[in-house]
């Protein structure tokens, strides 16, 4: 096959990239399971935006602050001056945020000092990814094909040419293009206990390790505080912040509060993770009892019901939740315009890197640093776009036997390795 650009990724970032790049362009966007499974369709708690000149400051300092103050602040800058325009043009899209009054209504979620996320329901992701994917698939310059995984790039003299990667038979294929973005996601699917999709393995990560392209901080990985406790196999199901920036209460198995609800993420759960040890229990307790059932019915539906049919009635008994693995700060690295360390190869969204999150992400900004940084790379695309000579790449299958496993042990031992070089810093320093 052959494409002027090939996006591997459906989710918010590979669609947004897509309706952001040159109506002339032929684009194949090729993604690993059904359309509808990627982790943006997961999102909850809503995306930030600056609601005000006036917020700047704070929406600025409570990133950098969540982040640990490694955060770029070239990143954070576009990151949060993009977002209203970036909120009108979902809008144009047809996707509906809450409203009163035609007001935007803004809910709060940890480590924010001010309400400024914008939601829908508690399936905003749904919202927003829908909208997106029917408008790409209005679109007739995009070809999507569906479970096609991609399992390599093709590299000629330095460059990404494309990718190969194996069909819905099981044949490999190649998608010889211009361009390549890589918008895989996060690498969820690498731990028991994650929020994540479990086909998402960090395989672009894999990919760019075997052919030198720079990662950045891959261990820089965040868990999320509460998420419903289950002895079931499979994805966990998260118990949104905003709960807690709606008032819900951490509580031990006494049911006395532990903590300050509202802490920056990796704080909750380091506290929560103490107070399991205490107690000798593999939970905490969550209550929503401080949230009136109305509010609880109408913000949270998608919780409410969730939780109903996995047996507590949260408007009337605590939860258990524990944390799991959620986000990916670390990725590939990127610059501004979410371009690679390889020529011609981009990656955006949560497989890349651009500094945004620094060492912790502040709930919410995900969705929006995606979408803002996928845009800029297909700006950047089409800004500087020169046209290469596409050959018929024939991949061997037999150099692909084991590449799962092989993958799968890449990222683990890249992740692991930087921690220790982190650790070592930190005793250095
Ligand atoms: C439960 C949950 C709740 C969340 N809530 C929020 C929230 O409220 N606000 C917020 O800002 N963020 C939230 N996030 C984070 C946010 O949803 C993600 O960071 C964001 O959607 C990532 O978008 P993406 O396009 O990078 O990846 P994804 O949406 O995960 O899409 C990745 C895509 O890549 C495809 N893919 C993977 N590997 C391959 C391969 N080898 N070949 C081809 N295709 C491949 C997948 O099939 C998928 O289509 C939440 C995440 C989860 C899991």
């Amino acid at each position: 096959m052959k494409a002027d650009i090939v996006i591997a990724g459906s989710g918010v970032s590979g669609l947004y990239a897509a309706l952001n790049l040159p109506r002339d362009k032929k684009i194949i966007m090729v993604t690993k399971d059904e359309l509808e499974r990627s982790d943006s369709y997961l999102a909850q708690g809503g995306i930030c935006v600056l609601k005000s000149e006036d917020d700047y400051d704070s929406y600025f300092e409570d990133t950098m602050h969540a982040g640990h103050y490694e955060n770029n602040k070239q990143s954070v800058d576009i990151m949060i001056r993009s977002s209203r325009d970036v909120i009108a043009d979902l809008e144009r899209y047809g996707v509906r945020f809450t409203k009163e009054n035609g007001e935007f209504v803004y809910t709060k979620e940890g480590a924010h000092s001010t309400p400024r996320i914008l939601f829908h329901e508690d399936i905003t992701g749904r919202e927003i990814t829908s909208h997106l994917l029917a408008a790409v698939r209005k679109l007739d310059n995009v070809t999507i094909i569906e479970r096609f995984t991609v399992a390599d790039i093709i590299e000629t003299d330095g460059e990404c040419r494309g990718v190969v990667g194996f069909n819905r038979d099981g044949d490999m294929k190649s998608i010889a293009a211009d361009y390549t973005i890589l918008a895989t996601g996060g690498i969820g699917g690498l731990f028991t206990n994650s929020t994540n999709y479990r086909h998402l393995t960090g395989d672009a990560l894999a990919i760019a390790l075997k052919h030198g392209v720079k990662l950045r901080n891959p261990d820089y990985i965040q868990i999320h505080p509460t998420t419903l406790y289950s002895e079931k196999h499979g994805r966990r199901f998260l118990i949104s912040e905003s709960v807690r920036g709606e008032g819900a209460l951490l509580l031990d198995n006494n049911g006395n509060r532990f903590t300050d609800e509202l802490a920056p993420r990796d704080v909750v759960t380091a506290e929560i993770y103490k107070q399991m040890e205490k107690d000798g229990k593999p939970y905490v307790w969550l209550s929503l009892k401080p949230i009136p059932e109305e509010t609880i019915k109408k913000h949270f539906p998608n919780i409410y019901r969730h939780c109903l049919k996995e047996g507590f009635d949260v408007t009337k008994e605590p939860i258990p939740v524990v944390p799991s693995q959620h986000y990916f700060m670390g990725g590939i690295d990127v610059d501004e315009y979410s371009k690679t360390s390889m020529d011609r190869l981009y990656a955006v969204g949560e497989t890349a890197c651009n500094g945004v999150h620094g060492k912790n992400r502040l709930a919410s900004n995900s969705l929006l640093e995606s979408l803002v940084f996928a845009r800029r790379a297909a700006e950047r695309i089409s800004e500087t776009y020169s046209v290469t000579e596409k050959k018929d790449y024939a991949p061997n299958a037999d150099d692909y036997k084991n590449y799962k496993a092989e993958y799968r042990k890449a990222v683990l031992d890249a992740i692991e390795r930087e921690r220790k070089k982190h650790e070592q810093h930190n005793d250095d320093a």
